[in-house]
């Protein structure tokens, strides 16, 4: 029997409509370091029908691949809106990416105009010579006259381009199933991977974003979204915000703690989302400079794990709540959120809080062994993950159309390359990535609860800890420590595995420490682990050794 519903595509045309018209009070504010700037939903939609009549006179057709590189701005929103909805592929670059790797990838995905943010211009300039498919550069917020651009690339200023067009334009109700935008993996093995999302895919995982299982997006909200827009589209946050009506806070380049906090008191956003290391610095800040955040009624923390003494630091002395969640950019970015089970209270309720999460209804999951062979989701037993479902790729994007599998998929199902437990009400819990594990005497020793272990001491503000080889035991883990500023009296590497000694066996303690001004960092800000065991290979990171 079939249904009597009817049919209707999730298409970001209709989003952008939407938004535009029902919530057109809400607003995207843009920090300029001092003050802020300020536009609403329904002027974004004026802006919109502009923007999208000027891509299509300059040829921008379906499927043409339309690039930013850009911090997070109203600009850069509008993009994002606008793009997709004409039918075009939003794909938005790392700015932080090595110019080799940026060249890889502008030219693997054909982009044919960019978007470049006025500030970034002479960094776009190096690569611009080498991007063999781009013929439009539009410059947002500078001066487009100082883009030496290399022949058969025409350079645009934004606000001209906008003023010479008509503010309506019809935006067609798209396939679904077509793609809407693409982003690329940050290439830590091999080179970077492309995934393409789908209008419908963007638009089910934006609405799973907005739900209390995710983030709870309300039109109440402003929500800061420090995630870069090209960090797996910033979390869908832009999406969500369109279906929610929540507004949007954008830090542009003002991302340091002081001028974050600077935003924040004069905002009052009240949620946010990104990465621990942000977090890290924004906690370091307020404990010599104190802030009321408590308007964040909570904030999403995710893309690497976040130590639970932070998570405690910010619930107990600023009375904001961090919720944590796991996520890739094959996953579209959420695939579990850690919201406690009803019940659950004390201690019991943190175990489930510092957990990478909850899977989301549309996201389905196994854990496999070594062997290929199913593991239980027992709560115990180690597996790497595999995920499937409608905002999980299902290849990589290549050029010739023929999509690669780049060995990453089993029968169908992703496979993560993290490994972790399952509880039986659908948990997941973190051990480490497949590529950073660490095995002493053929033994594991999990990287993420040891780091979060050494950060758990007071005087240590940032820990990592990375596989080294060792004649005897094949490896062993080595610990890279960032001390506190201030924090009284600093711990040597003794007292430090002291400390770890409350919790690990004696074979588990690492004898390698290095004390360092900071940890290298990815494109997105996590832990580099790779360049620490280069580091380390090359001689060039010094460290105590304990016998
Ligand atoms: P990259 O591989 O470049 O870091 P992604 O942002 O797609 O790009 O990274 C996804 C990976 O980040 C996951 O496979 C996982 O290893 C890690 N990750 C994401 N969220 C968490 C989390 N909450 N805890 C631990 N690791 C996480």
């Amino acid at each position: 029997m079939l249904s009597t519903m009817q049919d209707g595509p999730l298409s970001l045309a209709n989003l952008l409509r939407y938004a535009t018209s029902v919530h057109a009070d809400a607003t995207v504010t843009t920090w300029t370091g001092r003050a802020a700037r300020r536009r609403t939903f329904g002027e974004l939609g004026a802006r919109a029908a502009r923007l999208a009549n000027a891509l299509r006179g300059l040829g921008v057709g379906p499927s043409d691949r339309v690039a930013t590189f850009m911090w997070n701005n109203s600009e850069h929103m509008e993009v994002y809106a606008t793009v997709p909805a004409m039918g075009a592929v939003l794909h938005a670059l790392n700015i932080r990416l090595f110019p080799e790797q940026l060249v890889f990838i502008a030219n693997h995905a054909e982009d044919r105009v960019v978007f470049v943010d006025g500030s970034l211009v002479s960094t776009f300039e190096d690569v611009l010579p080498r991007l063999h498919t781009v013929r439009h550069v539009i410059v947002v917020n500078g001066d487009a006259s100082a883009l030496r651009a290399p022949r058969g690339v025409e350079v645009h200023d934004y606000e001209t381009l906008l003023e010479a067009q008509p503010g309506v334009y019809d935006f067609l109700v798209l396939d679904e199933r077509s793609a809407a935008a693409m982003c690329y993996t940050s290439g830590t093995t091999g080179d970077p991977k492309g995934v393409v999302y789908s209008h419908r895919s963007l638009y089910l995982h934006a609405m799973h974003v907005t739900t209390p299982a995710a983030m709870g997006l309300a039109a109440s909200d402003t929500c800061l979204a420090i995630v870069p827009m090209f960090h797996v589209n910033a979390w869908s946050l832009p999406f969500a915000s369109m279906l929610s009506g929540a507004s949007l806070l954008m830090p542009d380049r003002f991302l340091q703690p002081e001028p974050l906090l600077a935003m924040m008191e004069a905002e009052r956003p009240t949620t946010a989302a990104a990465v621990p290391t942000i977090w890290t610095g924004l906690a370091a800040r307020l404990a010599t400079h104190p802030q009321d955040i408590s308007h964040l009624r909570e904030v999403v923390v995710g893309g690497a794990a976040m130590p639970p003494t932070l998570m405690k630091t910010f619930e107990e002395q600023h009375g904001v709540k961090v919720v944590h969640g796991w996520g890739m950019t094959e996953t579209s970015s959420v695939g579990t959120v850690a919201h406690p089970p009803a019940g659950a209270a004390g201690e019991d309720r943190w175990r489930y809080r510092v957990s990478q999460g909850r899977f989301a209804p549309l996201v389905e999951f196994r854990l496999k062994d070594d062997n290929g062979t199913p593991v239980p989701h027992d709560g115990a037993s180690l597996g790497e993950l595999q995920v499937r479902g409608p905002w999980v790729t299902g290849s990589y994007y290549s050029p010739s159309d023929e999509p690669v599998e780049a060995g990453a998929f089993d029968d169908g199902w992703l496979r993560t390359g993290d490994v972790g437990r399952i509880s039986p009400d659908g948990f997941l819990t973190l051990v480490d990535r497949a590529k950073d594990v660490i095995k002493s005497g053929g033994e594991w020793i999990s990287s993420i609860d040891m780091e979060n272990d050494v950060m758990a001491h007071p005087a240590v503000a940032e820990a990592a800890i990375f596989g080294v080889p060792d004649e005897r035991w094949d490896e062993r883990p080595c610990v890279a420590v960032v001390l506190r500023n201030g924090a009284g009296e600093p711990a040597d590497a003794a007292t430090l595995r002291e400390h770890l000694a409350e919790n690990w066996a004696k074979w588990q303690l690492p004898e390698r420490w290095t004390f360092v001004a900071e940890i290298p960092k990815t494109s997105v800000g996590k832990f580099d682990k790779k360049a620490l065991r280069r580091q380390y290979a090359d001689g060039r990171l010094a460290f105590i050794r304990l016998d």
